[in-house]
């Protein structure tokens, strides 16, 4: 039974609501420079991600890199580290308080502590018109986590070895050499590429519905450092009703890796690891 209600209550829900941080002080991209150097992009790359696995791939400072739907509604979970220094990976929860639940064109993807900066922006959206829908979804989530074997082991008593966190885990343990075990243990929280997700109204719980993704449509981002990246194509394919085991429909995803002319970036320099002097009180 809940506790009985104080005689202020409807005061006390009532109190005025405060963004909690100012992000009128975090330091904004130069979406005008950006804007004109993909104008003018050249693809040095692309790499295809199989349904139900991942692909790692490398970006460096100053390049683009699109992720792309293919054949059919297909969702990724991306994975993105500082490509000389695994600890320095992307950091899901404080991207989300500084932008939002979701992101779009404009918003940044931050990295973990100690470093908390930038690593990628994203510059180019096709979904960015989907907005928020009348259940409160919307597209390319920093809530959810990574489907993972652990979670669905817990919850159907299986096994099964195509989640994200385990496509991450094999992408990552190839593409550095690592052992899985020791791999696992660099992968994160995700952004939910193409993925339509909210909180439900009543309960709050976290919801998916079918993603929105066509063919062709795509979400781009500016390389703010050297980037190692590792996206899975989920087994929830479009996240419409299941995932975590081989019902969904799947389809591939591509990455592609662009440069720019030099001198489109003119003025931007590589950010800087955060200048916090790591002595905590002490
Ligand atoms: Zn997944």
């Amino acid at each position: 039974m809940l506790p009985a209600e104080p005689a202020d209550a409807a005061a006390r829900r009532s109190r005025p609501l405060t963004i909690c941080y100012p992000v009128e002080s975090l330091p904004k991209p130069d979406m005008a420079m950006l804007g004109r150097a993909r104008q003018d992009l050249t693809k040095i790359e692309e790499v295809v991600v199989a349904p139900r696995d991942a692909e790692a791939f490398r970006v460096q400072a100053g390049q683009f890199f699109r992720i792309v739907g293919v054949d059919g509604p297909q969702v990724g979970d991306l994975n993105l580290w500082n490509a000389h220094d695994l600890s320095e990976r992307f950091f899901s929860g404080k991207t989300r308080q500084l932008h939002a639940t979701h992101v779009s064109t404009g918003d940044r993807l931050w990295s973990s502590l100690p470093a908390l900066r930038p690593l990628a922006t994203i510059t180019h959206d096709t979904l960015a018109w989907y907005g928020i829908d009348a259940d409160g979804g919307a597209v390319h989530d920093v809530i959810g986590t990574r489907c993972d074997p652990y979670t669905n082991r817990l919850l159907s008593g299986g096994d099964y070895h195509q989640c994200c966190h385990s496509n991450l885990t094999r992408a990552l343990a190839k593409a550095k050499g690592l052992p899985v075990t020791e791999a696992e243990r660099h992968v994160h929280d995700v952004l939910n590429v193409f993925m339509c997700t909210g909180f439900t109204r009543g309960t709050h719980q976290y919801f998916m519905k079918a993603s929105p993704v066509r063919p062709g449509d795509y979400i781009e981002f500016f390389a703010e450092i050297d980037l190692l990246g590792a996206l899975s194509a989920c087994p929830g394919g479009d996240c419409s009703a299941t995932h975590s085991s081989d019902a969904a429909a799947c389809y591939p995803l591509r990455v592609e890796i662009y440069r720019t002319e030099p001198e489109l970036l003119a003025g931007w320099a590589s950010p800087p690891a955060s200048a916090y002097p790591r002595t905590h009180g002490l």
